[in-house]
């Protein structure tokens, strides 16, 4: 993830829950993406320091448990740095260039200048941070998945040509409910209308009374459609069902308001955010923890990092083989095949 600062709603049902539930049935890896987010914001770099805090401490109060799955810096770990400089000798530039997300980007970052190697390449340091740990799966949601599936040709490329390093990763498909922010677009931080994991009950509460409905209920006395309405979208994930089959049917009779329904999500809302908030409470005290912990994930993180680039360069020659008859059939003959095959 991308160290954005605090976290809001969409994140938390978008990834956070889901990592949280995967930490009980598989041995995860979760970490600061700070060398992606220099692909589009080099040149904003002030606020790193704190919106790395502030990240991770909303992942901890989220429930992500340091005892339980590994959470990581990336540009602590030089290995990630030194296996997309390898990967990237051996990706075409049209893999990259093909990638629906580049093409996408360079049109909608307006305010930036994006056309650089290095978000041209980003997608091959994404490789280098899965392979790294031979993941079996990468929890991803559905635009992501060509990511996934270039990190599988960056890997088989590599075993072809240099012997079998790279298990094939596969995208473990999330179901991410569609979360609206406060004016009806997806949320999100620059769209200045996200609801915070760190907002106060009364933040909370004026945001969703602020919140929009559905436009076509102009007065009171208009019946409305909670199918087009992004309060009842929050209804659908955080009330109860008891709630869900009130409000559903009073809007379209108009027996309820738009007050007072969202006086029910906003209380849904908070009831969720509680414990979320007193976890927080712990580790805004005492940032040093905070960073403590991401220290510790590094370390155990470094740990397979160091393994797999021994394998890597023994893999690729740069270093000499430990056991040269096994090895020295060798690296350049296949490289020579797998470059007739590209
Ligand atoms: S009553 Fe609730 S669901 Fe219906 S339009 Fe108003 S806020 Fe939306």
């Amino acid at each position: 993830m991308r160290p954005t600062g605090r976290l809001h709603l969409g994140n938390l049902v978008g990834a956070l829950q889901n990592w949280v539930d995967l930490q009980d049935r598989y041995d995860s890896y979760h970490f600061v993406a700070d060398w992606h987010m220099l692909t589009t914001d080099y040149a904003n770099t002030a606020e790193l320091q704190s919106n790395i805090q502030e990240m991770v401490t909303d992942w901890l109060a989220a429930g992500l448990d340091p005892a339980k799955c590994v959470f990581f810096q990336q540009s602590r770990l030089l290995e990630h740095a030194e296996l997309h400089l390898i990967f990237s000798m051996i990706t075409p530039l049209g893999w990259l260039e093909r990638v629906p997300s580049y093409k996408e980007q360079l049109e909608n970052i307006r305010d930036r200048d994006i056309h650089t190697y290095g978000f041209l390449g980003y997608p091959v340091l994404q490789a280098a941070d899965i392979l790294m740990y031979k993941a079996d799966f990468v929890p991803v949601g559905e635009d992501q998945v060509p990511h996934v599936e270039l990190t599988r040709e960056i890997g088989r490329r590599f075993n072809n040509a240099y012997g079998e390093v790279f298990p094939e990763p596969r995208a473990l498909l999330t179901h991410a409910p569609r979360l609206p922010g406060t004016d009806g677009r997806k949320m999100s931080k620059s769209y200045g209308n996200a609801i915070f994991l760190s907002d106060p009950p009364d933040v909370v509460s004026k945001k969703v009374a602020g919140m929009m409905t559905d436009p076509a209920r102009k007065r009171r006395w208009d019946p409305g459609d909670p199918d087009v309405c992004p309060v009842f979208d929050h209804h659908k994930i955080f009330s109860t069902k008891d709630v869900i089959d009130r409000v559903n049917p009073e809007c379209r009779t108009a027996e309820i308001g738009c007050v007072d329904c969202k006086k029910l999500m906003a209380e849904a809302l908070n009831r969720k955010l509680a414990p979320i908030q007193e976890r927080r409470r712990i580790y805004e005290k005492d940032p040093g923890q905070v960073w403590q912990i991401l220290e510790e994930g590094t370390a155990r993180a470094r740990q397979e990092a160091e393994k797999t680039m021994a394998e890597v360069r023994q893999a690729v020659g740069l270093v000499k083989s430990q056991d040269a008859g096994a090895t020295s059939k060798g690296a350049g003959a296949k490289v020579q095949e797998s470059a007739v095959r590209s």
